[in-house]
């Protein structure tokens, strides 16, 4: 399945939902969006520096909780906990299937989760309902090295 492309990424646009726009807070978001894939702040960080951009590591951890906060990225946990952040592309979000051991992720159709949030939000009294719904297991890539690893 290809992956939704039509949403055009607006960097400068995303970085005024969460405050002042700032070149270095805009940097952070064009690196996430060429980034797409799940990446932590430490790694975002990490590639920045390696391309000789001077954004200290607390600016990158507070655009991405800022993003988080707004609803531009789709977070997950890692094994160790550690949050990952991902651009998201189109204005819905997203739920999806995290490998614990590789970190690889993939869309999985929510539809359900959806109509049971939708259902509660309407019927609860309660105003902005939001939900977090993540899947994690074994990618079959490292499902079938675990086997490997335990027949040597
Ligand atoms: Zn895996
Ligand atoms: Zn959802």
């Amino acid at each position: 399945m290809a992956p939704d492309r039509q949403y055009t990424p607006a960097p400068s646009h995303d970085v005024t939902l969460i405050g002042r726009l700032t070149q270095q807070r805009t940097i952070v978001v064009e690196a996430l969006i060429r980034a797409d894939d799940f990446v932590g702040a430490q790694a975002l960080h990490d590639q920045l520096a390696a391309a000789g951009s001077p954004v200290g590591l607390s600016t990158v951890y507070r655009t991405l909780a800022g993003l988080a906060r707004v609803g531009r990225v789709d977070v997950v946990r890692d094994a160790s906990g550690e949050r990952l952040f991902r651009y998201r592309l189109g204005p819905e979000h997203r739920h999806y299937l995290i490998c614990t051991e590789c970190g690889l992720s993939r869309p999985v159709d929510s539809g359900p989760v959806e109509e049971w949030a939708d259902t509660i939000a309407r019927t609860s009294g309660f105003a902005n309902v939001r939900h977090t719904v993540d899947l994690s297991g074994v990618c079959p890539d490292c499902g079938r090295r675990q086997a490997a690893d335990e027949h040597r």
